[in-house]
């Protein structure tokens, strides 16, 4: 009885002090360091265009301005059916984009946040250029609920990422894949296991690559790793990565993880690169 007391205080002092620190500072966006919720609340009160309970939740937990929410988050018609690229209707040609209409992609699906520019694209090379790791969760978590909206979300069993090289990990010491496959698994409370693949060996850049090049460059580079080779067999598992271009990496992954026995895989990225469109 005591402890349960003595619980139910800590739990109230907690939430006492953690209102307080939002009223002496009030959330920002993450998008444009703006005011975000308590600006948003307003809004929707006054709003005269309902706003979707998903976006309401993503704005609420995520701090995003309605602004910069609408910006990044593509709506989910106009997409390739193949890579998830946002394609103007007229530009498709039975629903796949220029690209898909050529490709052979070892993975069945990729979806994205929205295509690589603008807002979007800053915010990427913020994650990236300054491994900025509170980035990388809140993209993470926007993928999330990307991955919450597909037909086939109950189907998945597992999301992993793409791995990098041991060396390149202790150049860096930051991973964004590894963070945004966590955030993604925290929102759409699917399981992640981010050490299912290996990098086999340490490949280029892919930036600096041409198409051709960038499928050469990672041909092969990736396995499964030995204590997951029986555990992924007849699963259905979606792989992480930040930006997806020519597909090649993504695909490279999608390929050790079908040739040791898994049923199927899918791809999410927080960005469609636009340089294939
Ligand atoms: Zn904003
Ligand atoms: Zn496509």
């Amino acid at each position: 009885m005591l402890r349960r007391l003595k619980e139910l205080q800590q739990r109230y002092l907690r939430k006492a002090v953690s209102d307080l620190y939002s009223f002496v500072y009030p959330p920002t966006c993450v998008g444009c360091d703006g005011p975000s919720y308590f600006d948003w609340v307003e809004q929707v009160r006054s709003s005269s265009h309902p706003i979707s309970p998903v976006d309401h939740e993503i704005r609420v937990r995520e701090n995003w301005c309605q602004y910069c929410l609408a910006q990044i988050r593509a709506p989910l018609k106009q997409r390739c059916a193949v890579c998830g690229a946002i394609v103007p209707i007229h530009a498709a040609h039975k629903g796949r984009c220029h690209l898909c209409l050529f490709s052979d992609f070892h993975f069945t699906q990729a979806i994205c946040i929205n295509n690589y520019g603008g807002l979007l694209q800053a915010l990427v090379i913020k994650m990236k250029g300054q491994r900025c790791e509170s980035t990388a969760i809140q993209l993470g978590e926007l993928l999330g609920y990307e991955i919450e909206r597909l037909d086939f979300v109950d189907d998945v069993d597992v999301l992993t990422c793409v791995p990098t090289h041991w060396r390149k990990k202790i150049q860096k010491g930051f991973q964004a894949s590894e963070l945004l496959c966590r955030s993604a698994s925290r929102i759409s409370a699917i399981p992640c296991s981010t050490k299912i693949l290996t990098a086999d060996r340490a490949t280029q850049k892919q930036g600096m690559l041409s198409d051709f090049k960038r499928f050469e460059n990672v041909n092969n580079a990736f396995s499964v790793t030995p204590f997951y080779q029986e555990k992924i067999v007849g699963k259905h598992i979606v792989v992480i990565d930040d930006v997806m271009t020519s597909g090649a990496t993504t695909s490279q992954c999608a390929k050790a993880l079908r040739t040791a026995g898994a049923a199927r895989v899918d791809v999410a990225v927080v960005a469609r690169g636009a340089k294939s469109r």
